[in-house]
């Protein structure tokens, strides 16, 4: 494990990079066609970078990170559609451990693990991941004034008091998991799964290789049903970005500037 180095947030869509970079004011860096957005934040190195979507450009912006700039740890702040019962619009979800859920090498290996790994999952780091946790518990306070959304969350149907922090299983995979027999599909075949996106389980399984500590949290942007890309791009813009930048800023100001 590394001590040095700068703490990495992730991102997979432009409007969440964009108000990360806006607020730690970032100097950029292009590597390929990535864009490392490096600041001093909240007493921490930070490097902030839209990864796009999807499992590919999540892994080979994660090992760009790792190889070319030494981060001493991997963030991943994003949005994912809900799929535990309990798991609402609005609510966060950190990632304990993470699977694909569209990866099946079955015979050869039991569906879901990764060949060489002998695993399907991928767990975060604990520390990290409590850090994490408490974060996303302790900007929910503040929330209402770092959003510009609350109109829109409202009209979600979420009460902001309502909102809940899970802690469990995410699942990754390369579908946007937008209609009910995809949702139900998925619940019968993982159904400890809290929350489906596209990039987790994928920059887990590269900080895994490199052995550099990783944690994730998700905003629920839908429920991952027919509804799913109803009023999503305006839940980013004006609820998911401000509210993943809120829960990122809490993260810095509570871990060691030192481990
Ligand atoms: N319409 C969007 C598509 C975004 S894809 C666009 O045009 O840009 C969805 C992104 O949000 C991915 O990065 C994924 O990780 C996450 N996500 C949110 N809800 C999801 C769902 N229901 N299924 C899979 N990924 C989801």
């Amino acid at each position: 494990m590394r001590n040095t180095g700068p703490i990495a947030i992730v991102s997979a869509m432009q409007e969440e990079v964009s108000k990360l970079v806006e607020l730690m004011n970032g100097e950029p860096t292009t590597v390929g066609s990535r864009v490392f957005w490096l600041a001093h934040w909240h007493g921490h190195p930070v490097i902030a970078v839209l990864s796009g979507i999807g499992k590919v450009a999540a892994a080979t912006t994660v090992a760009t990170l790792i190889e070319r700039f030494g981060v001493k740890e991997v963030i991943f702040s994003g949005v994912a559609g809900g799929l535990g019962d309990d798991v609402k619009v609005g609510d966060v979800v950190v990632a304990k451990e993470l699977v694909q859920h569209d990866f099946d090498a079955s015979p050869l290996f039991p569906r879901y693990e990764i060949p060489l790994y002998a695993r399907s999952h991928f767990p975060s780091s604990p520390l990290q991941h409590q850090c994490l946790v408490q974060a996303a518990q302790a900007s929910l306070p503040g929330l209402a004034r770092a959003m510009q959304g609350e109109h829109l969350l409202a009209g979600l149907g979420v009460n902001a008091q309502d909102i809940l922090v899970h802690e469990g299983l995410v699942v990754s995979g390369d579908q946007f998991i937008s209609n009910n027999a995809q949702r139900e599909d998925l619940r019968a075949r993982l159904p400890l799964a809290l929350a489906a996106e596209m990039e987790g389980a994928a920059v887990a399984q590269v900080c895994f290789d490199f052995k550099v500590p990783f944690a994730a949290v998700r905003v629920i942007s839908d429920r991952a049903d027919d509804s799913a890309s109803l009023n999503f791009t305006q839940f980013i813009e004006e609820v998911a970005a401000p509210y993943g930048a809120h829960v990122i800023q809490t993260y810095l100001e509570m871990r060691p500037t030192h481990d």
